[in-house]
């Protein structure tokens, strides 16, 4: 049976490349890199030039690179870790939003319940955070702000840039998390005032279990793991050493085909939105989600509307499924849950259109004619099981 994948955004495959740059550091490099013998130097070696392939991508130096072990750890690391030392300076107010990952949401509550005050700054339609909004909750007490680069569900764009000049104007710390952006848009991490920035490599085809955060020079960040002096004391424990080397070579080859691989996704992105469009003949019974020009070029979100259309909304993905294609309906850690997305709510969809919702995100792989595939199998799905009212 035919099957199409389109959840790069949950994630990618695996680069064959990247693979084939591994394999040598699970077998014959197998030192560990904080051995002084040869075994370890050599592994050691490998190890700074993945990190400076990583830090040279959102221009940063390699000392400012601590690999994790996802964008989840990366999200914790930024926001506990930065809150322990703010606490001490009084600084206890932080400034979010509530369209981030719960990779940002849970330790934000986490934080609220450990003598913290979080305010959530409300998004647009689109589902973006105005720099007004942000300007708007800052107090004096306020220590850090985190707002996502670009949202994983709808592929809406913030304005980090002017966010990050605004808490640096204020004495402010600034996170973001660029787990779907980094490779897609570019990151400047000098000129867009970031402190602090979280990755992750299985979004870029490089192996999961593997992540990292920018920390700028001299921003004060408690480690939360503590044991050796690796990552230069800020995360003990033996280096995942294939996975690093993966998470380089990975990000090496993202940087050669970064203008080839927007190009690709912009023409299937721009496509799969004519199909949609065909499909629905005029009627509005399908809402795209999200910004319409400030998006990822890899996301197309859309809801069937609860007042045009009444339709299951776990049968529609699953008979999606079923049809052989893979899409998602909403981010990939809350799905299996019955729950309408936060991110959705957020942006005032009501309760059953945003429940009737699909995410398609697409990849190097992605072919017009897997689009016109899936195309097809959500037409005949809609066909089946859904009622105009
Ligand atoms: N942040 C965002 C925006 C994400 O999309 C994801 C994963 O989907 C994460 C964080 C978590 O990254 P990881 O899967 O590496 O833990």
């Amino acid at each position: 049976m035919k099957r199409v994948y389109l959840d790069y955004t949950a994630t990618t495959p695996l680069d064959p490349e990247v693979f084939e740059a591994m394999k040598p550091y699970f077998l014959e490099k197998f030192g560990n890199p904080s051995s002084i013998h040869q075994f370890g130097q050599e592994v050691k070696v490998a190890l700074e030039e993945s990190r400076l392939s990583v830090a040279s991508i959102i221009n940063a130096v390699p000392g400012e690179i601590t690999f994790t072990a996802s964008g989840t750890e990366s999200n914790n690391f930024a926001l506990k870790g930065s809150a322990e030392r703010l606490r001490k300076k009084g600084k206890t107010h932080i400034v979010t939003s509530p369209i981030e990952h719960h990779a940002v949401l849970e330790p934000c509550e986490y934080l609220r319940n450990h003598g913290f005050s979080v305010s959530y700054c409300e998004v647009d339609e689109w589902g973006k955070v105005s720099v007004d909004e942000v300007q708007r909750h800052l107090r004096d007490d306020t220590g850090l702000i985190s707002v996502m680069h670009a949202n994983n569900e709808v592929g809406t764009i913030n304005s980090i840039a002017e966010i990050g000049l605004l808490a640096h104007e204020r004495g402010i710390l600034f996170h973001t998390d660029a787990v779907q952006t980094f490779g897609k848009l570019s990151i400047d991490t000098q000129t867009m005032n970031i402190d602090l920035l979280s990755i992750s490599s299985h979004k870029i085809y490089g192996p999961k279990g593997i992540g990292a955060l920018y920390i700028r020079r001299g921003t004060d960040v408690e480690s939360l793991l503590h044991g050796g002096g690796q990552e230069r004391g800020r995360r003990a424990g033996t280096e995942a050493v294939p996975l690093i080397i993966g998470f380089g070579k990975a990000a090496e080859i993202m940087k050669k085909r970064f203008e080839k691989d927007a190009l690709h996704l912009t023409t299937i992105k721009q496509y799969l939105l004519s199909q949609l469009e065909e499909l629905t003949a005029g009627s509005d019974f399908l809402l795209i989600n999200g910004h319409p020009t400030e998006s990822l070029p890899n996301i197309v979100n859309v809801s069937l509307n609860s007042k045009k259309i009444q339709i299951d909304s776990d049968a529609l993905l699953l008979n999606m499924d079923l049809g052989g294609v893979a899409v998602t309906s909403g981010s990939a850690c809350t799905s299996g849950s019955m729950e309408p997305s936060h991110v959705l709510l957020a942006m005032k969809r009501d309760e059953q259109t945003a429940k009737a919702t699909l995410r398609f995100s697409f990849g190097r792989s992605t072919s017009h004619e897997d689009i016109d595939f899936a195309v097809s199998i959500f037409r005949s799905v809609i066909k089946r099981i859904g009622k105009m009212v």
